[in-house]
């Protein structure tokens, strides 16, 4: 197949002519699969940032989700400092293992024998770090362009004291619902509150990494 992208020429390819790709969620972080490029699956995943490979067992080019559906878009790709391997960043559609799991790492030694580690099915919930560094992300571009209509255009449109209401607020209706210790509630609230600090944090320009090393330097 004739392409058209440039590829590095210092690549250690193995002696079968491939280079082993990492892939790892860009969401969760968490490593999904390892599996083989040829020169030409590197110039088609470059080409069309989907993942491509070569199938050692088929021995053909493999677009990652021709049959399950299951592709991989790729964010970043980087090799690492002897450039005999590459680590794929990607956007996994449904789940990165043909045995149906999320990743295909689900199973542990046991003596002779592999145990199934019981590997979610589907992509797990995103950690809360993870979560709020998404959210204040779109809270930052929601600053910068001011969509109309948005709610949170309107508190930074309105200032530091609306901003600062709303965190007082969030805070009390936190405390009334722990006393009245319904799940639901607390939950809903507190995600009101971390909400509103976000935006707080914003207008103030502090970061959530600061907050993290804050956190961090205090423990023991
Ligand atoms: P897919 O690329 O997801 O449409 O799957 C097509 C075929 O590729 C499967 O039947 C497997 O043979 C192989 N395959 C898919 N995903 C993996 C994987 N994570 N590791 C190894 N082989 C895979
Ligand atoms: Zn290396
Ligand atoms: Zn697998």
């Amino acid at each position: 197949e004739e392409s058209t992208v440039v590829i590095p020429e210092g690549i250690r390819w193995n002696e079968d002519g491939l280079i082993p790709a990492i892939v790892q969620d860009v969401n969760t972080q968490k490593v999904l699969m390892l599996a083989y490029m040829n020169e030409e699956a590197l110039r088609l995943t470059l080409k069309e940032n989907r993942a491509w490979y070569y199938s050692r067992s088929r021995q053909s080019l493999w677009l990652k989700g021709e049959t399950s559906g299951n592709i991989q878009q790729v964010m970043e790709l980087r090799f690492d400092c002897d450039q005999d391997a590459i680590l794929l960043t990607v956007q996994q559609k449904g789940v990165a293992c043909h045995e149906d799991y999320y990743s295909c790492f689900h199973y542990a030694a046991q003596g002779r024998e592999f145990v199934p580690l019981g590997e979610p099915k589907v992509i797990p919930p995103l950690p809360l770090g993870r979560t709020l560094e998404l959210l204040a992300e779109v809270i930052h571009s929601r600053n910068l362009e001011r969509p109309e209509g948005a709610y949170t255009t309107y508190l930074f449109e309105k200032g530091i004291d609306k901003i600062l209401k709303k965190v007082g607020e969030e805070s009390a209706e936190t405390i009334i619902a722990a006393k009245n210790s319904s799940v639901e509630e607390i939950r809903y609230e507190v995600s009101d509150l971390f909400y509103h600090l976000l935006v707080l944090l914003e207008e103030r320009g502090v970061t959530l990494q600061e907050i993290s090393q804050e956190l961090l330097a205090r423990k023991k």
